[in-house]
Formats: structure tokens, C-alpha cells, sequence
């Protein structure tokens, strides 16, 4: 890394937003910033964030010794291993019209799809989305469920051409609910509590299909949840439909997760569960894993601050929501023991949450001489001034906290094949097995995505990872959803 001596005043031009001109042009004073101070936390930084094979090793061994220990008894482990009640997972064959609701955050989507078997597939989908008004994340739970069955209803009434239901038939529709449930059947299941910025009272200790099914029942709609699943299952499902070798389901975006086939053989908790197909899906709850991962102190105080502390701690260190966090609280020690950015560290800086994970993805995708997409985004993000030198040390944190995030996710990956591996030989390694990937950070983060790919083949080595098929699966929770309520149909299928 080299030292920059004397770097010339920054020139910085605001553009309002009609004129093509620029409209004032600011000198700013001379960021008097040198990267040498900040080049030991760096390095320190690189040092604590490494992930050599050996750790990751014993990683996946954890993450395997984890999930045996949840799937024996509840509480086992860290790893909750939760029965999705998903026993039959779509073949291709199924028929008919499905619709599917999915909530999971601010948003929530309505999606109809007709299925026409083997030949045809998916002949039709149309779908929708509807913003939840802020007042209702916090109203009660009949004013919530009243008003996502009414969007429903409404969406309902514009069916039509390609999408036909039977004369005699109640439309169904599978659930995609992305909060902590007790799930008691396929069909049903017991919110814990509220997450992510909801606060809806009465619902915590209910079921939330017959709150939806009362709301629908309220609207006059002639509708019916079959299956409530969760987004990773959803994904899961969605994907295998196109590909019968699909056996796991990653989501890496806001959060993560994962889940994949188990044999009801390996589920020691799973008493009187019947399954004809002698599979079900686990829900692993992944981001709960905590078993040697290699910490800063950067990432123990934004746990220690965080609504969860000592929770979720795999999820703090690999998915989206994280990344980004951490990159700035490590340039906020740079700036301000090792001055990297002049000598004032700007309030934006120092604010949580002020660098997301896309502005540190996008970041990496500067490849110009002079990083000057670096250099607007901090400036923009954390209003800091950047010289050169200040944004390859910058890019290289970035680098430092992807790379850390993706292999420990391709170790999470490794873990789980290994314990399907173990319990039935042959089921993933020998033959081709594909693990659906999903969530904006794995689709729009490409050196993440290259970490995790290729440490995923360094651990398994080249003949085992030739047959392991790591795929993007592009918005297979939404249809995954309406093809879980085909399978789960009360109707001859
Ligand atoms: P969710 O997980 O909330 O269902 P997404 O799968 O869309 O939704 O993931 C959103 C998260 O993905 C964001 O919180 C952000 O951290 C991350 N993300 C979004 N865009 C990018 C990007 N361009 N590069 C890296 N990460 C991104
Ligand atoms: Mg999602």
C-alpha cells in the first residue's frame, strides 16, 4: 500500500437534478489523509478475518454435529432443525390454478399461477404487490389480516383468461410467511412473535392461517391456505420443480437461511410424524450457528448493540444486513486513529447502518483507474472525502468482509451436505446434487458469490464438487408457495 504525500484539494460538483450543468462547484479543504496509520488495523483486520481451510473444515463439522443435535431434540442444539410438515415435494405434474401469498416484510405479494402438468408446466403467472400502510405493522391483528385479504380479494376479481378453476372447487393458496411460527401441521401454525418492525397485537399465541382464513372468510373470498411455508422451503420448492436433483435451499439476502431433504429416519425429535415418502424438510435456522467463527472486535460491539445480542451470529456474519455494517465500523477506526480520511470524521460515518451491503457490493465493482465510484459513494453513504490511496484501503475492508461472509456460507453449504452424506451414503456425493441459492446479496454480490462457489470446491475437493451444482434461483419462493398448496391440495391431485 502506498503512502500519499500532499494530496491535492478535492474538487467536488453538485448537479441539481434538472440541469445538465453543474451548478455549484465546491472547493473542499485538502484532506489531509494518509493511509499508513490505518495499514496495522488492516492488517490486524485481514489477520482475525481469515479462513483457512482447517477452520473451515471444523466449521462444517460443527455446523453437522449442530444440526444432528437439534434434529434428536428440541433445544439440542443451536440449530432449531424445525419440521416444515413438507412431505411431498412438486414433480412437475402438477395441474390446475394456485395462488400464493407471501409476507415477509414491508411488501407482500399475491401471485396466481396455472399449472398444466408434464408438457405444459407453468402455462400462466400473474402477480402483484402491495405495500403495507406503516399504521397497520403496529394496528391490530384483524385490521393487518383484513387488509392483505382485501388485496387478495381485489386481485382475485381480475382472474381471468388463462386461469381457470374447476366448477366445484375452493381456490387454494399456499402461505409464505417469513416470521418465527410454531408450525403444527402443514396447514397451520403458531406465531412466536413479530419481527422486523412489526408490532401487531392479539396475533403472537394464534394460529395466523385461521386469522387469514377468518380475514378471507370476512371478505366473502372462497379461499383456502393448504400450505404455510417458509421463504427457504418456498425457494426449495420452487426450484425442484424444474430440477428433481434439488436437495438444499440458501437464502442470502437480509438475513439467511437454509433447509433441505431429510431422511425422517435421521429425526430422532420426530415422534408419530407420518411421511409416505420418508422425507420431509428441515428448517435448519442457520443464522443461530455460532461454533468457532472467527470474530473482530468490530463485530462483537455490533452485536453487543444490536436488538439480539449474542443471537444470530452466523447471520451477523455472513448475510446482508450485516456486511456492511461492519466494513463501517472498521473505516470509522481507521478514521479516527489512523486518520484515513483527513482529520475529522464526519457524524454520517459514525451513524449505524449508514454503508449497506449494496454500496459496499458496488464499491468492489469499480474497476476505473482513479475509484472515483468509491469515492461518491462513501462520500454519498458516510460523507467522507477520499484520496486514492484512502479507497484502495477502503476496497480492500470491503474485500476482507465479503470474502469472510461468502467462504463461511460455502463451509454452512459443506456442513450440510456432509450430514446428509453421513446419514445416508450416496444421497448427495456421486451423483449430481443441487443446492437453489436465493436472495438479493448471492444474486447481486459477485465476489461474495466467487468466494462461496470456490471454497465450496476447495473443501470438497475436485471429484466430489463436480457433481454439486450451486444455482441462483431466481424468485422460486413465490411460485414455490403456489406449487407447496398443488401438492398439499385437498383435492385428487
Ligand atoms: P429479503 O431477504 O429481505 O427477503 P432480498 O433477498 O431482496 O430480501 O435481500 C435484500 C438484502 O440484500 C438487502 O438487505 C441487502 O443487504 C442485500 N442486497 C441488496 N442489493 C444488493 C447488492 N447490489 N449487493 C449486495 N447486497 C445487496
Ligand atoms: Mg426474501
Amino acid at each position: 500500500m502506498s503512502i500519499a504525500v500532499n494530496p491535492p484539494p478535492s474538487v467536488r460538483s453538485f448537479r441539481s437534478p434538472t440541469a445538465g450543468t453543474p451548478r455549484v462547484t465546491m472547493v473542499l479543504r485538502p484532506t489531509v489523509s494518509t493511509t499508513a496509520a490505518a495499514v496495522p488495523i488492516l492488517t490486524k483486520l485481514q489477520h482475525e478475518c481469515a479462513t483457512p481451510l482447517p477452520l473451515l473444515r471444523n466449521i462444517a463439522a460443527d455446523m453437522a454435529a449442530d444440526m444432528r443435535a437439534g434434529l434428536s431434540v428440541d433445544g439440542g442444539g443451536e440449530l432449531k432443525m424445525i419440521l416444515s410438515y413438507v412431505d411431498s415435494l412438486p414433480t412437475g405434474h402438477e395441474r390446475g390454478l394456485f395462488y400464493a401469498l407471501d409476507l415477509g416484510g414491508t411488501n407482500f405479494r399475491v401471485l396466481r399461477t396455472q399449472l398444466g402438468g408434464r408438457d405444459e408446466r407453468v402455462i400462466a403467472t400473474e402477480f402483484e404487490q402491495v405495500s403495507i400502510p406503516q399504521d397497520l405493522m403496529s394496528g391490530t391483528s384483524e385490521e393487518l389480516f383484513d387488509f392483505i385479504a382485501s388485496a387478495l380479494a381485489r386481485f382475485v376479481k381480475k382472474e381471468g383468461g388463462k386461469f381457470v378453476l374447476p366448477n366445484g372447487r375452493s381456490r387454494e393458496t399456499g402461505f409464505t410467511f417469513s416470521f418465527p411460527v410454531n408450525q403444527t401441521s402443514i396447514d397451520s401454525g403458531i406465531l412466536i412473535k413479530w419481527t422486523k418492525g412489526f408490532s401487531v397485537s392479539g396475533t403472537p399465541g394464534k394460529d395466523i392461517v385461521a386469522c387469514l382464513n377468518e380475514a378471507m372468510g370476512r371478505q366473502g373470498l372462497d379461499m383456502r391456505v393448504s400450505a404455510l411455508v417458509n421463504d427457504t422451503v418456498a425457494t426449495l420448492a420452487g426450484a425442484r420443480y424444474w430440477d428433481g436433483d434439488v436437495m438444499v435451499a440458501v437464502i442470502l439476502g437480509t438475513g439467511t437461511n437454509a433447509c433441505y431433504v431429510e431422511s425422517v429416519d435421521a429425526i430422532p425429535k420426530l415422534q408419530g410424524h407420518k411421511s409416505s415418502s420418508r422425507k420431509t424438510i428441515i428448517n435448519t435456522e442457520w443464522g443461530a450457528f455460532s461454533n468457532g467463527l472467527p470474530l473482530t472486535e468490530y463485530d462483537k460491539e455490533m452485536d453487543a448493540e444490536s436488538i439480539n445480542p449474542g443471537e444470530q451470529l452466523f447471520e451477523k456474519t455472513i448475510s446482508g444486513m450485516y456486511l456492511g455494517e461492519i466494513v463501517r465500523r472498521v473505516l470509522v477506526r481507521m478514521a479516527e486513529t489512523g486518520s484515513l480520511f483527513g482529520n475529522y470524521v464526519p457524524k454520517k460515518l459514525q451513524t449505524p447502518f449508514a454503508l449497506g451491503t449494496p454500496n459496499i457490493s458496488s464499491m468492489q465493482q469499480d474497476t476505473s483507474e482513479d475509484l472515483e465510484a468509491v469515492g461518491s459513494i462513501l462520500y454519498e453513504a458516510t460523507g467522507v472525502d477520499s484520496n486514492l490511496d484512502a479507497r484502495k484501503m477502503v476496497v480492500e475492508v470491503c474485500d476482507t468482509i465479503a470474502k469472510r461472509g461468502g467462504r463461511l456460507a460455502g463451509a454452512g453449504i459443506v456442513g450440510i451436505l456432509q450430514k446428509m452424506e453421513e446419514d445416508s451414503k450416496g444421497v448427495v456425493f456421486g451423483k449430481r446434487m443441487v443446492v437453489a441459492m436465493d436472495g438479493a446479496l448471492y444474486e447481486h454480490y459477485p465476489q461474495y458469490k466467487k468466494y462461496l462457489k470456490n471454497v465450496v470446491a476447495e473443501l470438497l475437493g475436485p471429484e466430489l464438487s463436480s457433481h454439486v451444482v450451486i444455482e441462483h434461483s431466481k424468485d422460486g419462493s413465490g411460485i414455490g408457495a403456489a406449487l407447496l398448496a398443488a401438492t398439499n391440495s385437498i383435492y385428487e391431485h
